[in-house]
């Protein structure tokens, strides 16, 4: 344990999540909100929700679902909660609600096999009986479910998408908005495996910075929606417990490893809970 002071500041983001577009072309960029990282935005949310939301209805129709009971209740009671947390704190700050057009929704999908939930662009929030098995209580659901719902709030999706529109166009277009990123990881993951980058994904890198970004985010969402974030790293540990030995390297994983996810958030959780208390709304 470092006894370091860690202080949260908009420097140290702009260190850990930094880089990426707006650079000299800036075709078309968006700030993500309070982390105030830079990001490709070459389409508009409003065409990525309509998309989701079509797959959502989708998804729906040909999957299990639970529809009533005790477990979806508490699903959707911390969902209202973090959808009325997230307005009221941008409101109060006096700037735009990236969530206004969000049509919030929430399904608990029967599936004891998969530990899993993802929120759509534009709030479609699935949730997976096997993840509340390690969940196992509401602290611990609300900081996936915030992480779930930061990768919405964030417009990870729009920035994908935009990203895989350069790489379309070609490797050294994307690499103008990557500084190098890409050339560079295909070179190193290619030298050190035998593989292609672009075999294993290309937008891993990308991936793994939006996933760290979604943690801190969640976090955020999930303190201000007065939940006990202490329990994050508890939940993480858990998480590892249960994928011992199946753990892939962190380089193949969009998601950090799970030591270096610990990590992160014990460096964030003292500062996230003074500084974004519960708040009311
Ligand atoms: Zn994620």
């Amino acid at each position: 344990m470092s006894h370091m002071k860690h202080n949260i500041n908009r420097r140290k983001f702009l260190g850990l999540f930094g880089g990426g577009c707006c650079s000299i072309l800036m075709p078309s960029c968006a700030t993500v909100p309070i982390t105030e990282r830079k990001q490709l935005s070459l389409i508009p949310e409003a065409t990525i929700n309509r998309q989701a939301a079509a797959a959502y209805e989708n998804f729906r129709s040909k999957t299990k679902l639970i529809t009533t009971g005790s477990q979806l209740k508490e699903i959707k009671e911390i969902g209202k909660k973090m959808e009325n947390a997230v307005s009221a704190f941008f409101l109060n700050k006096g700037e735009k609600d990236p969530t206004a057009n969000f049509g919030w929704d929430y399904i608990l999908v029967d599936n004891d096999k998969v530990v899993n939930a993802w929120c759509m662009p534009g709030g479609k929030i699935a949730v997976y009986t096997g993840l509340l098995k390690v969940t196992k209580n509401t602290d611990a659901l609300s900081i996936v479910m915030g992480h779930e719902i930061a990768h919405a709030v964030a417009r990870h999706s729009v920035e994908r998408a935009s990203q895989a529109m350069t790489i379309n166009i070609g490797t050294a277009v994307a690499d103008i908005f990557t500084g190098g990123a890409v050339s560079q990881a295909r070179n190193q993951v290619g030298n050190t495996t035998g593989m292609d980058i672009y075999r294993i994904g290309i937008m891993n890198p990308f991936g793994r910075k939006q996933e760290t970004e979604a943690d801190y985010l969640g976090l955020i969402f999930s303190s201000l929606s007065g939940y006990d974030i202490r329990e994050s790293v508890k939940l993480w540990e858990r998480m590892a417990e249960r994928n011992k030995g199946k753990e892939p390297p962190v380089f193949l994983s969009t998601h950090p490893s799970s030591t270096k996810r610990i990590e992160n958030l014990e460096n964030w959780i003292t500062e996230v809970i003074l500084k974004y208390p519960p708040i009311s709304t």
